[in-house]
């Protein structure tokens, strides 16, 4: 990914009532060397992050986005973020992402070892070539997440449901599933519950209705999958959150990852075995995603 942009941000405390940020936003060569060598996010990966799409522009789901990061802290100990500051920090970033897409990725670190504050910020890059994923799809291999489905609820230190910045189990299981011959990985738990994708939400259909694992099973709730369920609920298709077991996903008349930045793309493949893509619904959701969406 090339970096075009970066600013790191001082936050201030959630309820600063100021109207004009921009004293505190600074502009930083996204090529060079900033963070010191005792960020926590970088020995530790502790932090939290959001990864949004940029559409000729204008930054996707920026509200979704920002509640996530807020959820994320508020689960990690780290100081809740001000929207207002990081929307305008969004803003500034965004203006100068151009046409075609981009992303935006929100950094938010615990800071320095024995520092006095968390360290944030911001960066714009050009987004990856997702046209194929889009439309010929994806294979997948399910991996066991090796743990059953209520430990999420029982053991909440492990930050299940927060976007932290600890992805080397998220990236190790992506580079199993390409050795297995598939393309991305869907975590299983060890009593079969289907939960989300290293980097993305896990959508099926049933008929005419469209189906994701509920968020209480300790994944990430994705601004994309939220975004989509509206949309097809104005189209009249029924949605909802369930249990989804392996089976469901196998039996399953379509499935697709959900996220922000490679957006809908469709499974062609589960563990080997060829699952058929609907190509013309699948364009009309990347349309729809693609459409700027606040
Ligand atoms: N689940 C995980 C683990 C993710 O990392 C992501 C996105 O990065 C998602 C789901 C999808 O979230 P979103 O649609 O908000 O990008």
């Amino acid at each position: 990914m090339a970096w075009r942009f970066a600013l790191v941000i001082d936050p201030v405390a959630s309820d600063d009532q100021r109207e004009d940020f921009s004293d505190t936003l600074h502009t930083v060569d996204p090529n060079a060397p900033v963070l010191p060598l005792g960020e926590l996010s970088a020995q530790r990966g502790d932090g939290v992050f959001e990864s949004l799409g940029v559409v000729d522009g204008h930054p996707q789901e920026v509200g979704p986005h920002l509640e996530r990061l807020a959820r994320s802290a508020g689960l990690c100990d780290l100081p809740t973020p001000n929207p207002a500051q990081w929307r305008a920090a969004i803003e500034r970033v965004a203006a100068e992402a151009g046409a075609g897409e981009s992303v935006i990725k929100l950094i938010l670190s615990r800071g320095v070892e024995s520092g006095a504050s968390p360290t944030a910020w911001i960066t714009l890059a050009t987004a990856p070539d997702n046209l194929r994923a889009r439309r010929d799809g994806v294979r997948i291999a399910t991996l066991d997440r090796g743990y059953p489905a209520d430990v999420p609820a029982r053991a909440p230190w492990l930050l299940l449901g927060a976007k932290t910045l600890s992805y080397a189990v998220n990236m190790a299981a992506i580079r199993e599933a390409q050795r297995r011959g598939a393309d991305d990985a869907v975590f299983v738990t060890n009593d079969g519950v289907v939960l989300e994708a290293p980097t993305a939400s896990v959508l099926l259909r049933v008929g005419d209705r469209f189906v994701t694992p509920e968020p209480q099973a300790g994944i990430l709730h994705g601004t994309t999958q939220l975004s989509l369920f509206s949309h097809l609920e104005s189209r009249g298709f029924s949605t909802s959150y369930e249990t989804v077991l392996l089976d469901d996903l196998e039996d399953a008349d379509a499935a697709w990852l959900l996220s922000s930045v490679r957006l809908a793309a469709p499974v062609s493949a589960v563990d080997g075995r060829p699952k058929t893509v609907d190509r013309e619904l699948t364009a009309d959701l990347n349309a729809y995603l693609l459409s700027p969406r606040d």
